[in-house]
């Protein structure tokens, strides 16, 4: 397609999108270059909503009006704080909103979650992870592992693809599973896939590791606010994940958990959930007893009280997906990368997709290899970058691209695409 007709195609599809509104309510970035940047880098940091701005202010205005009183007092008192983001991240996880709470970080929570839901006795000792895990993921189970006495290099197992594959199916999950069951005490999966974009089918992996007598926890840190996801029905034992990427909550900002309710509260995990002040009951926390009363729900995994700064933004955010709808926002991320990978089409060869083209299994994000070697790849993307485009580099030779349908354009595919196919002539 000649410039002049894409562009044209683009504002076309831009005109005809219900959700276009929604990228007004975002900060662009302006970059240094002549035209405003091409953010497609949502997968790394999503961009900041305005409303983030007044969310912090108002927390440093009641610190400066209200000081100490600022726990009890005020327009969002900050020791019920959590509270306000639980309808939130329920709807975008397919949660209670008893299930899920904002705390800490990613890696943080996984590790607490860990503690309580990785058991090892006997035969069954081992944790399931993909090979290509995220490394933070790796580490954390590498060192539980340790941290039990264990061997990680007998009891962390790490699934490949099959030889010259790419991704990892479900079945061979199943697969491993049928074999080795009996051994696994803790199958670890992401929702979608970090660098391969992937998204799997996590009620699947959940039957698969139930059949066995495993535990299932899931990885939502490219999954959250990326596509819909139903935790709850799907039955999986525990989540985690990060706010920055697909939440738009900032550098940093406050993650959050999800435990299912059949392990909440009497029947839940006694004695192996690691403990701290603010997952104690609200009401009597402060007479500050010895005995730990636990608060109800998820809530109850709390250790510290949160840091009001880095959650602010979280309720910008989730104000936004509240109004557009994951659903909404679904439709038109299938769209947006659905274009996206047709005008690559025509690149065949030259760029080969490592993200599946079945749109139900990706999220937004596309992986790219382009031919000719990692070298070539590097020069590729520089090329990219230097024409205003913000992707990212995932070694050895991995371009991802993310249009975010809360902010990206079908006008910023279209200069994505066009900037890809002058980056590869050179
Ligand atoms: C982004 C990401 C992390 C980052 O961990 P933090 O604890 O937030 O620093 C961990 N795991 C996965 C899979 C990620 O995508």
């Amino acid at each position: 397609m000649n410039p002049a007709a894409l562009e044209e195609a683009a504002r076309e599809r831009d005109a005809a999108d219900p959700l276009r509104e929604f990228r007004a309510r975002f900060a662009l970035p302006r970059g240094t270059g002549r035209r405003e940047p091409v953010y497609l880098c949502g997968h790394s940091l999503g961009l900041m909503p305005l409303a983030a701005r007044t969310r912090v202010a108002e927390e440093l205005e009641a610190w400066a009006h209200d000081a100490v009183e600022g726990h009890e007092a005020g327009r969002r008192p900050w020791i019920p704080y959590h509270e306000n983001f639980a309808a939130g991240l329920a709807a975008l996880t397919g949660a209670h909103p008893d299930e899920v709470v904002a705390m800490n970080s990613l890696t943080v929570n996984l590790h607490l979650m860990l503690a309580g839901f990785y058991r090892p006795h006997g035969a069954r000792r081992r944790i399931l992870i993909e090979s290509g895990a995220f490394s933070s993921d790796r580490y954390a189970v590498a060192s539980q592992i340790a941290w039990h006495g264990l061997d990680p290099a007998a009891d962390l197992i790490e699934l490949t693809p099959a030889p010259g594959a790419d991704l990892i199916e479900e079945s061979d999950i199943e697969g491993h599973l049928a074999r080795h069951g009996p051994e696994v005490a803790l199958v670890l999966w992401p929702s979608v896939q970090f660098r391969t974009g992937q998204a799997f089918d996590t009620a699947r992996i959940a039957r698969a590791a139930h059949a066995c007598g495993a535990l299932v926890g899931f990885d939502l840190a490219h999954g959250i606010g990326n596509l819909p996801h139903r935790l709850h029905e799907d039955e999986a034992d525990f989540a985690v994940w990060c706010s920055y990427k697909y939440l738009n909550s900032g550098p940093g900002a406050i993650g959050g958990a999800f435990v299912h309710r059949r392990h909440l509260g009497a029947a839940g995990v006694p004695g192996t959930r690691l403990e701290g002040w603010w997952g104690h009951e609200p009401r009597t926390r402060f007479r500050m007893e010895p005995g730990f009363t636990a608060a109800a729900g998820a809530a109850a995994w709390q250790v510290s009280n949160p840091p009001i700064l880095a959650a602010a933004p979280l309720l910008a955010s989730l104000e936004v997906f509240r109004e557009a709808g994951i659903e909404a926002l679904r439709r038109k991320s299938l769209a947006l990368t659905g274009w996206l990978e047709e005008l690559l089409a025509p690149l065949a060869g030259a760029v080969s997709l490592i993200t599946p083209h079945d749109p139900a299994r990706r999220g937004c994000q596309l992986s790219l290899r382009i031919g000719g070697g990692a070298g070539r790849g590097r020069e590729v993307f520089e090329r990219l970058t230097h024409a205003g485009v913000v992707g990212d580099w995932r070694a050895p030779d991995v371009i991802r691209l993310a249009p975010v349908p809360l902010y990206n354009s079908f006008l910023d595919v279209a200069r994505g695409a066009a900037a890809l196919e002058r980056a590869l002539r050179g």
